[in-house]
């Protein structure tokens, strides 16, 4: 049977080479199926028709019925524009034009019935309509409930002429030429199961509603199938995972591990950080290879986790490695282990792009021999070049600049694959995790350090600096050091490096007894380093720097965190940025400094900000405010932005009863052998053939 769907959209009758050429490239529309899947954002009830005797400039959208009397053209150059004087017998308004003039004249006739449809403004004491919607009344029969979609539309489209209106007239063209039903993408079971519209009736009633009632159900019946695909497609990956490989399994808790626990540990664990060992331990004695995220705040105590768990595979007889995102972070972390590893017999390697040369040679040989237990590094751990004798565990630092693709390469090497714990501060709300990482399995800890005290958050305009540099001298006279961060959004511009330099001078001018050094990210790695290190060993008492210093670096000392424009950060930076305070006992401040105007959302921002200390909340509120597209974390998957009509923050709900019914398919079928889920298994391999996301997933 020829497949209407698979044909290209050049070839539609209404739609031609030239729109076909900006569907491509504006939304990678290609086929009828493409065009059919890209969905209105929402609807305006047309059911009404108003009498222009009947309208002021307050009112929304509304559709008139009349006739042009006349067109008029007024004006010269830029200030050209068409006028048509329409009327449906109650009265006169103005339709105008400001562009695609020529047209207009040429495609409405003078004395012909239309229903226009537009936003009233009063302009001049007249009642204008600017570039409405005009339709034959003849043309609008599908939309017989009056519920008309629309559809995002960008500026290089609408210079084409394809705006909204105009992509819901190919829809209708499309769906008109679909006579039999288009093949069903979910089984007959789940489809009664779950009262699900059949899938070409939800096509259809998503673009023209036959009532409310069914545009509910199809929007449904769509984003269950959405959903659904995205957690069959993760379920299944790690499930046929799981049957190839085994993992190694650490039996024993040994000596390593228990002296460091008895005689090298410095404190208490939290009963949080308890919990989450007790999770590794069980899933590496378990026989399966551990695949585990762990989400703890920052300064929740992620990296002694990480190190008794490494422990751990060394008892066993493992090696154990950890990346990181940075050197900086990569140095840090190899110090603190090695501080807490003090007097026991574990060797420990740092291996980073600037370990070069003899030294290099000597680690990637002890590395081979297992003379080297611990390897902590940034990405050059996962370079060709290295490799282990018995590598069993693998942790990853701050995964969010990690790429799935390097995650992946850890176990693409056809050895068994280590266990692999990523740590993220980035607390990822539980619906977006189970989306993004649904393959793995969550740890979370929620709990701080006993005596850390909250961050005390205030928000203050840029003109009251003289109070803010007064409360900042009290706090340096008292010992303690001082973040300023400027946002450098992009490195390269450089208005942002201007404010970043302007603002060093003013601090130096403003501190003069004080020494301040500054870090950015277009410093040499070695400069960076120098400058960093004045900071940590309290040398400077302020760092003015950009959000380079976002990630994990550790200096209890530093109370205060200033954070300039700080309506230019988005929720979960400026909550990772006020993480560098706060790690040591002192009571310590963030101050988010902005201009006078704000926008609606900035103001939301900083007052949760203001408000909350939690990772979660913030996260959540991140998630709502934004949508999922931005959050850090999100972009290397790129699943949350494939999504065309389930949106994560709001079907959080639907996403778990969808998950659950997947998992019982993976598991109750686990083979793929119940003929009854053969749809199923088809519609994923299609998915994952034309879904390069999802392949990169799997
Ligand atoms: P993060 O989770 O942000 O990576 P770190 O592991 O860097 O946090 O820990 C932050 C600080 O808290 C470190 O200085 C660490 O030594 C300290 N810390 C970790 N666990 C505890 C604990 N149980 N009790 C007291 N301090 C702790
Ligand atoms: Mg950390």
């Amino acid at each position: 049977m020829f497949d209407l769907t698979t044909r290209d959209i050049k070839y539609i009758s209404g739609v031609g080479p030239q729109k076909a050429t900006v569907l491509n490239k504006e939304l990678s529309i290609f086929s009828v199926h493409d065009l059919i899947y890209y969905f209105p954002y929402k609807y305006v009830d047309r059911s009404r028709i108003y009498y222009i005797h009947e309208i002021d400039g307050n009112m929304p959208y509304i559709q008139l019925k009349g006739q042009i009397l006349g067109f008029e053209t007024i004006g010269e150059g830029r200030q050209r524009r068409l006028i048509a004087h329409f009327s449906d017998g109650t009265g006169v308004v103005d339709l105008v034009w400001f562009q695609g003039i020529k047209f207009i004249i040429g495609k409405y006739k003078v004395h012909e019935e239309y229903i226009v449809f537009g936003k009233p403004t009063v302009f001049g004491g007249r009642i204008n309509l600017a570039h409405p919607d005009i339709d034959k009344t003849s043309e609008l029969k599908l939309t017989a409930a009056g519920l008309q979609p629309y559809y995002i539309t960008t500026e290089k489209m609408k210079r084409s002429f394809l705006n909204s209106h105009a992509i819901a007239k190919m829809m209708v063209s499309v769906l008109q030429q679909i006579q039999e039903p288009l093949p069903e993408t979910l089984s007959p079971k789940i489809l009664s199961d779950h009262h699900l519209m059949p899938l070409t009736d939800a096509l259809r009633n998503i673009h023209f509603p036959v009532n409310p009632e069914h545009q509910r159900k199809a929007e449904y019946r769509l984003k269950f199938e959405e959903l659904f695909y995205v957690q069959l497609n993760i379920l299944r990956y790690a499930k046929d995972r799981q049957r190839k490989y085994r993992g190694y399994v650490f039996e024993t808790v040994g000596e390593i591990f228990n002296t460091f626990y008895s005689r090298n540990l410095p404190f208490e664990l939290t009963g949080a950080q308890k919990r989450v060992l007790k999770e590794i331990r069980q899933d590496v004695g378990s026989g399966r290879q551990m695949n585990r995220l762990l989400q703890g705040d920052v300064g929740s105590g992620k990296t002694l986790v990480a190190l008794m768990s490494m422990l751990l595979a060394l008892d066993n007889g493992y090696q154990a490695c950890m990346m990181a995102p940075t050197e900086i972070l990569a140095n840090q972390h190899y110090e603190t282990i090695k501080e807490l590893l003090y007097g026991m017999n574990v060797r420990v390697e740092l291996l980073t792009g600037s370990v070069k040369g003899k030294k290099r040679e000597a680690i990637l040989a002890a590395l081979l021999t297992g003379d080297v237990h611990i390897l902590i590094g940034t990405h050059a751990v996962i370079e060709d070049t290295v490799h282990f004798s018995s590598l069993g565990f693998v942790v990853i630092d701050e995964q969010h600049r990690f790429g799935v693709a390097q995650r992946a390469r850890l176990w693409s090497k056809n050895v068994q694959p280590p266990h692999v714990l990523v740590m993220t501060a980035t607390p990822i709300p539980r619906t977006l995790a189970m989306t993004l990482y649904g393959d793995l399995d969550v740890s979370v800890i929620d709990e701080l350090p006993p005596g850390r005290k909250p961050i005390a958050t205030f928000h203050q305009f840029d003109n009251r600096r003289e109070s803010l540099y007064q409360s900042v001298h009290k706090q340096i006279a008292e010992g303690r050091q001082v973040y300023i961060v400027y946002p450098l959004i992009k490195e390269s511009e450089k208005s942002d490096m201007k404010n970043l330099e302007e603002g060093f001078l003013h601090i130096c001018e403003e501190f003069p007894d004080c020494r301040v050094c500054k870090v950015h990210g277009k410093m040499k790695p070695a400069e960076k380093d120098e400058q960093m290190q004045l900071f940590v060993s309290g040398e400077a008492q302020i760092m003015v720097a950009t959000t380079v210093i976002e990630v994990g670096v550790n200096v209890p000392n530093a109370s205060v965190m200033i954070i300039e424009n700080a309506e230019r950060f988005g929720l979960s930076q400026l909550h990772q940025l006020r993480g560098r305070v706060g790690r040591g006992a002192d009571q310590s401040y963030c101050i988010l400094v902005t201009n006078y105007k704000l926008t609606e959302e900035t103001r939301k921002r900083l007052e949760i900000m203001v408000r909350t200390n939690d990772g979660f909340e913030i996260a959540e509120a991140d998630l709502k405010l934004r949508g999922p597209g931005d959050l850090e974390g999100t972009q290397q998957s790129g699943v949350a932005f494939d999504l065309k009509i389930a949106d994560i923050a709001r079907d959080g709900q639907l996403l778990q009863y969808v998950r659950g019914i997947a998992e019982s398919i993976v598991e109750t079928d686990p083979e793929s052998r119940n003929p009854e889920n053969d749809i199923l298994w088809q519609q994923l391999r299609a998915l994952r053939k034309t879904n390069v996301n999802w392949a990169s997933i799997s």
